[in-house]
Order: structure tokens, then sequence, then C-alpha cells
């Protein structure tokens, strides 16, 4: 029987949005695991691939593939044009005011990388103060830490509630003359935390502060829009995105990109060399050293328009049905507790069951073919904070349905010390 409480109305549909339509569009999840029909419930992870973007790769490899800018021939230009046009979808993806703002590195780890180096080094000093909050993934901290132990900075954390939500009077408390950086997750990929980014920037610029925003776990689930959020950096993966691997985007603000050295040397970033003397490309050239990530950009311009044809917002409001739903369906499970319970969430449904390793959990369920995560999700502190050092994590994207969600707790219900 199903024993998920009923919610659901009539189909996995918001609108015109059919969620079991879209899931055709990706060859992946027609296949069987185990025996049985796979459940792609590790999209926190990585996001599967609509046949949109697998075939545009492939048009890319079969008719234009070059390198970019240095050749005039036929398909230097075609290669040039379709990564130009992928910076330009980009921007608009993110809302941002010019692509001289949109810089490809290989995902948001590279992202925050590069502000560390390129802008941390030169505008952060011994006594300065970099703000980050419990619920970052470990790309979040470590870039950090590392500018703070070379330079001689400090890194401080603003807490959460029992909620999974930022404390906002205790990070306004750790905010002053020193503060050089915040930089916050926009979703936690161990809870699905949605922040209170906007505010967040604001009340670090009026302390001088600049911003970036990790938009990992953000991009797949809610439209973005880094001039409304008003942050100065913003980063993301394109694999989170239904791209590909090895693809990302950093957003700066051109006044801040403008005025940041160069983090990599080579070709491409330059504009003249001399044995005595180089001379830098602009911004985005400036941070695109050596031969890009050029078919992967192209497939991430495919996976933005992808997505923009069923528009973000359709996807926030059907995951968030989806969310409410499973949410239910995981509480009915005796001895199931969600670690991560804020009001504002997205994406994530992070659990423990009592007498159940998560890791045993994990594998029960793989063997129904479905795929969730357990670990520590490259996010310690915060699972510590709530007591644990593991979680079973479903992560949701829009092509899962109430079905996926139906199959997961009957397959919770079977395992043997949750059966109440
Ligand atoms: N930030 C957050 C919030 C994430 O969830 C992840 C990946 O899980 C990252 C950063 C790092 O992304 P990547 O491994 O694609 O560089």
């Amino acid at each position: 029987p199903d024993l998920v409480p009923d919610l659901r109305g009539t189909s996995s549909r918001v609108g015109v949005f059919d969620a079991h339509a879209v899931k055709r569009d990706f060859p992946i999840l027609n296949q069987q695991v185990h025996g049985k029909p796979l459940i792609w419930l590790d999209n926190a992870a990585t996001t599967q691939k609509p046949r949109q973007v697998i075939e545009r790769l492939t048009r890319y490899y079969e008719h234009e593939n070059s390198n970019i800018h240095r050749a005039a021939h036929a398909l230097a230009a075609r290669s040039t044009d379709a990564y130009e046009a992928a910076r330009e979808k980009t921007r608009r993806f993110l809302n941002a005011g010019s692509t001289e703002e949109i810089v490809f590195v290989r995902g948001a780890t590279e992202g925050i990388n590069l502000i560390a180096k390129a802008w941390g080094e030169r505008n952060v000093r011994e006594g300065d103060e970099i703000v980050v909050t419990w619920l970052e993934h470990h790309a979040n901290i470590v870039p950090w830490q590392q500018l703070a132990a070379k330079v001689g900075a400090r890194l401080r954390v603003a807490p959460v509630d029992d909620s999974g939500q930022i404390i906002l009077e205790e990070y306004e408390k750790l905010l002053g003359p020193r503060t050089r950086l915040v930089s916050l997750t926009q979703v936690s990929n161990a809870l699905g935390t949605v922040t209170p980014a906007a505010e967040m920037t604001a009340m670090a610029h009026r302390h001088g502060a600049l911003v970036l925003v990790d938009g990992a776990q953000a991009v797949s689930h809610m439209p973005v829009d880094v001039q409304a959020l008003d942050c100065d950096f913003y980063v993301f993966s394109g694999h989170k995105v239904f791209a590909p691997t090895g693809i990302g985007a950093v957003f700066g603000k051109k006044a801040v990109l403008e005025h940041m050295p160069p983090w990599q040397g080579g070709g491409n970033m330059i504009a003249d060399v001399t044995f005595e003397k180089t001379l830098f490309q602009p911004a985005p050239a400036r941070f695109e050293a050596g031969t890009g990530n050029i078919a992967d950009a192209v497939g991430l311009g495919a996976a933005i328009d992808y997505v923009e044809a069923i528009g973000m917002a359709t996807i926030a409001a059907w995951e968030h049905q989806l969310l409410e739903y499973g949410t239910q369906g995981l509480l009915s499970i005796p001895g199931l507790r969600l670690v991560g319970t804020a009001k504002e969430k997205a994406g994530v449904l992070s659990f423990v069951i009592d007498g159940c390793r998560t890791e045993d959990i994990g594998k029960a369920l793989d063997g129904e073919g479905i795929a969730v995560r357990s670990g520590h999700h490259c996010a310690q502190p915060i699972l510590r904070r709530f007591g644990v050092e593991s979680t079973v994590r479903p992560s949701l994207a829009f092509y899962n349905t109430y079905e996926d969600l139906d199959a997961l707790v009957n397959a919770l219900r079977r395992l043997p010390s949750a059966r109440g």
C-alpha cells in the first residue's frame, strides 16, 4: 500500500509543467539498477543531463571544435561564437549586467579559489576578518582558512539556530571595520536551508565588506538575480544545473574584477608579452589562462536554454510541492529525524533514523534502485552542529515526481528498524 499521506492532488504537474514528460528528456533516467527502475535523488551531488545538452556537445565536436580566439579560420570562428554565446546565456541566467562580469572556471570550488587568490591576497591583510556561516560546504571554508593563514587574517563563523537558519542578530555582531569579505551559501547542500542572502549582503555592505554568494545549490532550484542580491561575487558549477562537469562560472562586479590581478598566467589572458613585462587582458579573459573547457561551456549554454524554456519560477514551484510532500512522507517513518527544518528550504531532505547506520540506509536504498547520498556531504561543521557525523540526503530536481518520493518512503518503511 501507498503509505505516504496523500497531498498530491491529481498528477505530477504544476500549471502546464509535467515532471513525467520532462523526465523523458533524460536518457540516463530510463534504466534499471539492480533490476529496479533508477530513481535519481542525488541531485545535490550532481544532476543528470537532458538529451538537448548531450546533443549540443555532439554537435560541437562534430561541427565546431577548434581552439578559440587564436586562429583565423571558419571553425575557430564557430567555436568562439559558441563559447561567447554561452557566456551571454550565463549572464542572462544570473541577470548580470555585462558578459565582462562572467568568468568561466571549472566549477564553484575553482571559482572560490580564484577569488581567494586574486582578490583575497591583494585585499585581505593581517588582522582583517572574513566571515562565513556554519552552513558552508568545505569549498567555502578551506580556501578562506588558507588565505587567513597566509596573510594573518581571522575567520569568523555566523551561527545557525536549531532549524538550521542563520541567526541574523549573531551574524550582524560579527560585522565590523575589520570585515573584508562575507562568503555565504545561498542554499545549504547538507540541510537545504535557503539563507537570507540579499539581507545579509546589505548588512555586510553597510560595514564596507564585499560579499561572495556560493550559488552551487541554488541555481538548479530558483531564479537567481545577482543585481537584486547585490553581491560582489557569485559562483556556481554547471554540473549541478544539468550541464557537463568541469565547467562553472564566477560572476564578479565589473568594478571589482577590474582591480583584481590575474591568478594564473599563460596564453589567452595576455595583451602583450616581452621578457621584461606582460600586459594583461581586461576581465574576463584575464582570469581565463590557457585553453578553457570550451565544449562544456557550450553545453552549459544548452542547459541554461533548457531550464529557461521550462522557467526557473515553474521549477521552484514544482520542487516546493515535492519538498512538502517528501517531508510529510519522511516524517511518517518511525524514528526518523530530519536534520534541517528551516522554513525556507530548497532541494534537500537530510535525515537520520534511530538505530540505523546512514551507510546501511544508503545501501538498502541503492538495492531498490534509489540513489541518495549518505555521508558528511563535504559539510562536516554543520552536521556536527546537529550532533551527527553523517546523514542520508535525498535531493531533488524538477524531473523528480511524487512516485519517486513514494518509492523512497516505502523503501525506508521496509528497513528492519524503521517498522515501528
Ligand atoms: N558549494 C556548495 C554549496 C556545494 O554544494 C558544492 C558541491 O557540492 C560546492 C560548493 C562545490 O562544487 P564543485 O565540487 O562542483 O566545485
